[in-house]
């Protein structure tokens, strides 16, 4: 059986065939620019491909209540032409099969825990670090959805002390995506990341705002492990410091097995970038069996 697999971000839809095993057969990518323009690629794409169902991550906000009238919807996207735009109704009225929805971070989070390192687990948050900052959320072996989803990206941080950045969030300034992003780095240090990756300073603060939501995240998700996956992330020295600055701000609090061997505790994403189209995959996979 092929599964189709959609992850929509702000700048690229990246369409995709997969099997079961969440082998990628093919992908192609096309250019998010207007919904009128882009949608209809993507349907276009997905066509004669006789998929038997189709998975979406995609950027948010988007509307998860199956109840809401606007289900499946991104919501109040400040991209220009997204808001209130009926993605996943659209796509699923085009090809006509059965449909998953959910956020690009928990498609990434269900790419890693079917397919990816973290496979079997059921209690693992997965964090994006990247233009902005997201959360995918899996508790008791679900995916967490609440009253909308997710938005740990926002979490107040505690400044660091001597750092004057005022933030890039412009909802909060200081919070974690407004202090550790891509765009807040490159910001504050006049530079893109890639272009810092030997200044101890720049990612010893980074590290100090990442460990602010590890500690905040383990105290109130307990999870069994965090993946830390986004651009940023691929500056590997950060793990050790994160893992070290995590521990030093938990404070000996906590006395599991699970925080006594960190390497295993915070790790990267281990699909290669492709976690996010092989959890579209998952959820194309699940939608096929909640209709069958
Ligand atoms: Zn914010």
């Amino acid at each position: 059986m092929i599964f189709g697999a959609l992850e929509a971000g702000g700048t690229k839809m990246v369409c995709a065939l997969g099997d079961e095993n969440g082998t990628i057969l093919e992908q192609k990518s096309i250019k998010t620019t207007l919904p009128e323009e882009t949608l209809p690629q993507i349907a276009e794409y997905f066509k004669d491909k006789k998929i038997a169902a189709l998975g979406i991550g995609c950027f948010g906000p988007i509307d998860l209540n199956k109840e809401s009238k606007t289900y499946g919807y991104i919501t109040s996207t400040p991209k220009p032409g997204w808001k209130n735009c009926d993605i996943a109704g659209y796509l699923k009225r085009e090809l006509g099969v059965p449909t998953g929805f959910d956020t690009d971070v928990n498609g990434s989070l269900l790419g890693e825990v079917t397919f990816g390192d973290s496979k079997g687990l059921s209690d693992v948050v997965y964090y994006t670090i990247g233009t902005g900052v997201g959360a995918g959320i899996m508790t008791g072996g679900r995916l967490l959805h609440g009253m909308l989803h997710s938005e740990a990206g926002h979490m107040i941080m505690e400044r660091v002390e001597g750092d004057d950045y005022k933030g890039h969030c412009p909802f909060h300034h200081t919070c974690l995506e407004g202090m550790a992003s891509g765009p807040a780095i490159e910001e504050r240090w006049g530079k893109k990341a890639i272009e810092l990756s030997e200044r101890d300073e720049v990612w010893e603060l980074e590290a100090a705002y990442l460990a602010q939501a590890m500690v905040n995240t383990i105290c109130i998700l307990s999870p069994k492990r965090i993946i830390l996956g986004g651009g940023v992330m691929h500056q590997m020295q950060l793990f050790e410091l994160v893992r070290e600055k995590t521990l030093k701000r938990l404070n000996n609090y906590l006395n599991v097995p699970e925080l006594k061997d960190m390497e295993k505790y915070i790790v990267p994403a281990s699909l290669h970038d492709d976690q996010g189209i092989m959890g579209a995959v998952k959820l194309a996979i699940d939608a096929y069996d909640e209709e069958k």
